[in-house]
């Protein structure tokens, strides 16, 4: 049975810094991911990641675009903190290989980015969570001695003792089906997003929710759920990103009529507003007819020199021709928003901490809030960084105290009964891959860009439905070796949990903040709702709402212009 000081659940960017950051405390350590490491989400992170790190920039000027950005949601402690350690994190990423983009002047360049008042994203090409990744996993080989990589195996559940403390965690090795207790002192969910509750979205397959729901199970916060960004550059149909690195090189947005509309909604920082703002300004033109036929509006690439686009954008270039048939450099692109980030997630504080004794969690399957009603671009890998580092440093530091706990054995017997459960079921249920593909548009439809009562009490409603087929979902395939289709029925679970936390927070933030936008409640309303709505578990029931305070420490809210 493996028993390590701390164990990690994801080996995307915020899963791999922190378990770097315990070993370096001398922590033993256990990293589990549900695919190859290098294939985490985190690889297809396009534009960059901020940092004030030039001279004429200052952390404070970072922070307080953030804090604007989240729509003055985000608790400034953490936001502080986070902008603040930014710099160093950049160096220690350079030092440590990523081949940041260089200027023309040999100093580390950078492009700009939305809701940003100084270009401060650096990036690689638009390749930067690839880049950074596999560094880290670089790294993470050094200290094979004491970090033991479990590649393909997938967690099932968190693990409790009688006092209600995270002990570990129960994982199945994919390769044989076989399940194995992880003992730990300390767990750290580093799990990542829950995109695939949408369709469209520009999450891959894997992103469905697990530790967000796995740690909901177990009684955890989650915070911040009602806020999901729609990211307002993603391809018609298939939701592929096209990075905000092309605005920040300089594309314009341009509607049918041929108008430059973000000229209207945002007139200071046109296509460089936030993203909320934005994909808010895209959707009205589209349902008020001024977009195209199939929904969207135009992203003008052109107006940056192909050179540059050539150099500097090469994977959209290759998406555009691959996916949508359209040479980027020399003609316009049809986009439109589509589902990209949750900035809710199991609520954590600055040191990754979450409200379960012995559970932390980082990256983007928590909250600390830093991001609030809405992420500005390229601070998430930046979030992923400094908390996953952050929380691997505090959970190495308090398993140092600790002796090893020990789960029973049985809970394996456990495990393999739902497993058994699943395969019994008849073949007569609906298909998970229905059943998921409702959930998808369903959220798409009514839980966007705007919502509003009638259409969110539609999504509980189908929601509460699909709970019950999925609970009955046959899977054709009954062997041990790699059955992704027992796989799927497990993550179908968490991304209803997650879609009902999603839902319920929504209807209960009766107000328009960030990237809730309620057009039954169309202003923000800082009397009754400057607060975070906090969902947990509530047995069979409908989660639990409450209420916790948002960290303010310098900036008073203010109205949000662009
Ligand atoms: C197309 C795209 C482009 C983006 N570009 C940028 C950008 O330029 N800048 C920026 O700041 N942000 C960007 N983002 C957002 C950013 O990439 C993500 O928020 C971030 O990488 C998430 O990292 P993570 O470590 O939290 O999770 P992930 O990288 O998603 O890793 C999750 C890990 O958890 C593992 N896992 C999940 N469930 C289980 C389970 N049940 N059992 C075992 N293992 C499990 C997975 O295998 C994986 O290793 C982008 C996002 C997308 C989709």
């Amino acid at each position: 049975m493996p028993s390590h000081d701390v164990l990690i659940i994801g080996a995307g960017l915020a899963g791999q810094r922190a378990a770097l950051a315990a070993a370096q405390q001398g922590a033993s350590v256990a990293i589990v991911s549900k695919v190859h490491p290098v294939r985490s989400h985190s690889v297809a992170a396009a534009g960059g990641i901020n940092a004030a790190l030039n001279p004429e920039d200052s952390w404070e000027s970072h922070a307080f675009d953030t804090v604007k950005g989240s729509d003055y949601l985000g608790d400034q402690d953490a936001i502080e903190i986070m902008t603040r350690e930014a710099p160093d994190e950049i160096l220690w990423l350079e030092h440590a290989g990523v081949t940041f983009h260089r200027n023309e002047t040999g100093h580390l360049g950078t492009r700009a980015f939305g809701g940003a008042s100084q270009a401060r994203t650096y990036y690689v090409a638009d390749i930067t969570g690839h880049a950074i990744l596999h560094v880290l996993y670089e790294q993470l080989m050094k200290h094979h001695e004491t970090v033991d990589r479990y590649e393909e195996w997938f967690t099932t559940a968190l693990l409790q003792n009688d006092e209600g403390h995270c002990v570990g965690a129960i994982c199945r090795n994919l390769r044989d089906g076989r399940f194995e207790i992880f003992d730990a002192k300390a767990t750290i969910l580093a799990s990542g997003g829950a995109g695939q509750l949408y369709k469209p979205t520009t999450n891959g397959l894997i992103v469905t929710g697990d530790g967000i729901a796995q740690a909901y199970r177990i009684g955890a916060k989650l915070e911040d759920m009602e806020m999901v960004q729609y990211h307002p550059t993603t391809l018609a149909g298939n939701g592929l990103l096209i990075t905000e690195g092309a605005r920040g090189e300089g594309a314009q947005l341009f509607n049918a009529e041929g108008e430059r509309f973000m000229e209207e909604y945002a007139p200071n920082k046109l296509e460089l507003a936030s993203r909320d703002v934005v994909s808010r300004a895209e959707q009205t033109e589209i349902n008020e007819g001024r977009g195209f036929p199939d929904g969207t509006v135009a992203l003008d690439i052109t107006k940056v020199p192909r050179k540059r686009t050539l150099e500097a954008l090469r994977e959209i270039v290759n998406i555009g021709r691959d996916f949508a048939g359209v040479d980027i450099t020399r003609e316009p692109i049809h986009i439109r928003p589509g589902m990209h980030y949750i900035m809710g997630g199991v609520k954590t504080d600055v040191d990754g901490l979450t409200s379960i004794p012995g559970l932390y969690a980082a990256g983007e399957v928590a909250c600390v809030s830093v991001h609030g009603g809405n992420r500005l671009g390229a601070n998430s890998l930046l979030d992923t960084l400094i908390f996953g580092r952050r929380s691997g440093e505090h959970a190495a530091r308090r398993a140092v105290q600790m002796t090893m706990p020990s789960s029973s054995a049985s809970r394996v017997k456990d495990a393999e009964k739902e497993i058994a459960e699943i395969l019994a079921r008849p073949p007569e249920g609906r298909r998970i891959g229905a059943i998921k593909n409702e959930l998808g548009e369903t959220m798409n439809e009514y839980v966007a860009v705007f919502r509003d009562a009638e259409g969110l009490a539609t999504a509980l409603e189908v929601i509460q439905r699909l709970k019950e087929e999925a609970a009955k979902a046959p899977v054709d395939d009954r062997g041990s070796v790699f059955n992704q289709d027992v796989i799927a029925a497990i993550e179908l679970g968490y991304m209803l949990d997650c879609a009902e936390a999603i839902v319920v927070a929504a209807q209960e933030r009766k107000e328009s903040r960030g990237a809730q936008f309620r057009l039954d409640y169309p202003k923000r309303n800082d009397r009754e709702w400057l607060k975070h709505i906090d969902i947990t578990v509530n047995g069979a029931d409908l989660p639990k709402v409450s209420y916790s305070p948002v960290t303010i420490t310098r900036w008073q809210p203010e109205e949000r212009a662009y």
